[in-house]
């Protein structure tokens, strides 16, 4: 097995326990060593610190496990495996909720892992070569421990290409692709498709905001801005919304959401379903003088690194400015960015130069995060993505 030996003073994060080894901390690679091999890490002196998977063409190339100078036990990827689940007991008594993340990568000792629940199903991805190498192992164990009726990949996401992967996508156990497969979350019903959408077909992290939201739902008339499949809409309209705008550049996404409406029985409720973008939207609606009593602002990622941050800013800035004048004095804003590129104490300074330019007094009534599916190491505080912010507007 090779060893990665640290530059000096490199091996400090390492004995703090966090995953990441950037190309920058490599003093040397010893030893013969391919992509999705498992290697040591030493320090300078030679001190075996940990061991985690290998990966060159990565701008972190060595994504650490296990620590300590033992080798990795055979059983690791078992063991661990089956703590990740007994993790998620508690959700997976609850009948209210069937769909959640069963492995969440570096956050579940797995880096490069997710596993989604969806009903019957298990939707997976396996993103760098370590954990793609593991796929036929995981899959039998899936099937194993879980039972589903299908496992799908999901390995059509960016990081993949940065790991220098194919992207893919498919059936990898189980008879026939599931066009749509129904969940229950929170006790309502929604369809997903396994093929749609960022990620593994429905946005789980949101389950307890969803949930939290529609509490201020009663008799409101809700904009419900990067609406997708209708997670918030379905939700504020249990709540007992007065109407629903929903405006996102998926036609797909917005039937979705409409059929979802209808299969929750929700179909009273008047629905404005809007295909466009929403910094557009946004605009129109502030010029026609239109108000909304709770306004949900979900986008997709607008800085996935560091590196995006100047433009993210300036995106988070104007949707929250329009939203914040669109919603009537008294009323709620609930706003997010699950960039991780963006902290939670940037995000709120953002909202706060956006609440003065539309000359607003704000209140944060709940600060939200991802559900208790998608954990976070203090190790580790990059896995926090999700931020939102729960907010009357004065
Ligand atoms: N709130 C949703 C998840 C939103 S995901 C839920 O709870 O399920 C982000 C959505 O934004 C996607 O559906 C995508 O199609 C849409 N989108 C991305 N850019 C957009 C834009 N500029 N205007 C409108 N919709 C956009």
């Amino acid at each position: 097995m090779a060893t990665v030996i640290l530059k000096a003073g490199k091996e400090k994060s390492v004995l703090l326990h966090h995953p990441w080894i950037f190309s920058g901390a490599i003093r040397e690679v010893r030893g013969r060593v391919d992509p999705g091999d498992i290697v040591k890490v030493a320090d300078k002196t030679g001190n075996i610190l940990a061991s985690g998977f290998y990966n060159p063409a990565s701008p972190i190339p060595v994504r650490l496990f296990w620590w300590g100078n033992q080798p990795v036990p055979p059983s690791y990827f078992e063991t661990t495996f089956q703590n990740a689940l007994t993790e998620r007991a508690l959700l997976g008594s609850d009948p209210q909720t069937n769909a959640y993340r069963v492995v969440f990568s570096e956050s579940d000792f797995l880096p490069g892992l997710i596993v989604d629940r969806y009903a019957d199903y298990l939707v997976i991805q396996t993103l760098n070569p370590g954990m793609e190498r593991m796929k036929s192992e995981i899959v039998g164990m899936l099937l194993s421990l879980l039972h589903p009726r299908g496992i799908i990949e999901r390995n059509d996401s960016d990081i993949r290409k940065i790991e220098g992967l194919p992207v893919r996508k498919g059936l990898l156990a189980g008879k026939g692709f599931p066009e749509f497969i129904e969940i229950r979350e929170n006790g309502l019903r929604f369809l997903t498709d396994p093929n749609l959408g960022q990620k593994t077909g429905f946005y789980l992290d949101q389950r307890e905001n969803r949930a939290i939201i529609a509490r201020y739902a009663e008799g409101k008339s809700v904009l419900d801005a990067f609406s997708y499949t209708g997670g918030f809409s379905v939700h504020v309209a249990k709540g007992k919304a007065k109407r629903i705008t929903r405006i996102d550049t998926s036609q797909e996404a917005l039937d979705m959401g409409a059929r979802n409406l209808l299969l929750n029985h929700f179909d009273d409720i008047p629905d404005e379903p809007i295909r466009g973008n929403v910094f557009q939207v946004l605009r129109k609606f502030r010029d026609m003088g239109r108000q909304f009593d709770l306004s949900i602002l979900d986008p997709p990622k607008l800085a996935p690194t560091r590196a995006h941050r100047g433009r993210a800013t300036r995106g988070y800035k104007d949707i929250n400015l329009l939203a914040l004048k669109l919603t009537r004095p008294g009323g709620i804003l609930a706003t997010f960015s699950c960039s991780g590129g963006i902290d939670a104490s940037t995000f709120e300074r953002i909202l706060s130069w956006a609440a003065k330019d539309a000359g607003r007094e704000v209140q944060i009534l709940h600060r939200l995060t991802q559900g208790p599916d998608h954990p976070v190491l203090l190790s580790f505080p990059e896995a926090v993505y999700l931020k939102g912010l729960l907010c009357r507007v004065l």
